[in-house]
């Protein structure tokens, strides 16, 4: 049995970040014990670190953030069948309670119980130990690596805002906001076969990797009339960033009849305009996390039709996640995607 103290990392306010030891948690019948190799710092992470909260989600009690994680396991339940340790697995973060309407119609993303790791009041992944669920423990094959099976949480967030609006084969899709989130929705609309891809940002360092993802266009905001060069371009408009200006250049990309979906969550409120939506018939799809991707996504890193590896363009090794947090927060146009490695 794995017991004894464990380093944990907390977040106790803006810019307040302390280590601690605390007890590694036991798995109950179904769960697996993980040992963290990897966690990905997500631009929620840095929020909290940055503010403190989310919209409603306050930082109280000190926290443990971190939910982009991989492992390996260390140690499993009395009734797991499926892992057993040493697997090393992805985990994903959103528990839901399993027997609501919206967990049985399969949309348990929108579950009202979910416990999400690293989100007040759920401890996530930024310490040694983590228990997961069996079912909510992907394993990853021998090819890929724990840094990868890392990001196999905002891959899921591309990939699920694909299906959400029926990318198909074929079809053009427009990805506004470059930053990882962005760069891992063109990567999983090039999988989902769209035949051009156009990604647009103002930072020239993520434009280019957008095409290693799998644009054939990378349009600089700052340089290009965007409105007006790629007005009525696109079947698909996916909006990385959620501000009001991405919202009204996804209406304006869209061609009519199109679809747009908002994944972004920067402007709480926004003035957009809803007419030219209404005119154009599109549909607007709100993008919540992601339920049912994982084991497609990481199916997807292992046949190699998707390379997150070069997304990982910084780390840190734990426990120094203030490090990560307050590099990541301060050099957002550098950084693609910082992880905290463990030994
Ligand atoms: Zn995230
Ligand atoms: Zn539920």
């Amino acid at each position: 049995m794995t017991s004894g103290p464990m380093t944990a990392v907390f977040l106790e306010g803006v810019h307040k970040v302390v280590q601690a030891e605390v007890p590694v948690p036991q798995p109950g019948p179904r769960d697996v014990l993980v040992r963290m190799k990897a966690v990905g710092v997500c631009g929620s992470d840095m929020h909290y670190y940055e503010h403190g909260c989310i919209g409603d989600f306050v930082i109280e009690q000190p926290l443990i953030l971190g939910h982009e994680c991989a492992g390996e396991v260390a140690e499993v339940g009395q009734e797991v069948t499926t892992l057993q340790p040493g697997d090393r697995v992805a985990l994903e973060p959103g528990i839901p309670c399993r027997r609501c309407a919206l967990c049985l119609g399969g949309r348990y993303n929108l579950c009202r119980d979910v416990v999400f790791m690293g989100t007040p009041p759920h401890h996530g992944a930024f310490r040694q130990y983590v228990t997961s669920p069996e079912d909510f423990a992907y394993r990853l094959p021998d090819g890929v690596s724990a840094e990868v099976g890392a990001t196999v949480e905002p891959l899921a967030v591309g990939m699920h805002a694909c299906t959400l609006t029926g990318v198909q084969p074929g079809e053009s899709v427009a990805v506004l906001g470059a930053g990882p989130i962005g760069l891992l929705a063109v990567a999983a609309a090039s999988a989902a076969g769209a035949a051009h891809i156009t990604a647009v940002d103002m930072v020239p360092r993520r434009l280019e990797f957008a095409g290693r993802m799998g644009a054939d266009r990378a349009v600089d905001a700052r340089e290009a009339d965007v409105s007006s060069e790629l007005a009525d371009s696109a079947d698909v408009v996916l909006d990385c960033a959620g501000v009001e200006q991405t919202l009204a250049q996804s209406f304006n990309l869209a061609r009519p009849g199109g679809r747009v979906g908002w994944i972004g969550m920067a402007a709480r409120t926004a003035a957009v305009p809803l007419i030219e939506a209404q005119a154009k018939e599109l549909t607007i799809v709100p993008v919540f996390r992601y339920a049912n991707v994982y084991g497609r996504a990481v199916s997807l890193l292992a046949s190699g039709r998707i390379d997150t590896a070069p997304l990982v363009t910084h780390r840190f090794r734990f426990p120094e996640v203030e490090e990560a947090l307050k590099f990541a927060s301060e050099n957002r146009e550098v950084a693609l995607k910082t992880m905290v490695v463990f030994d």
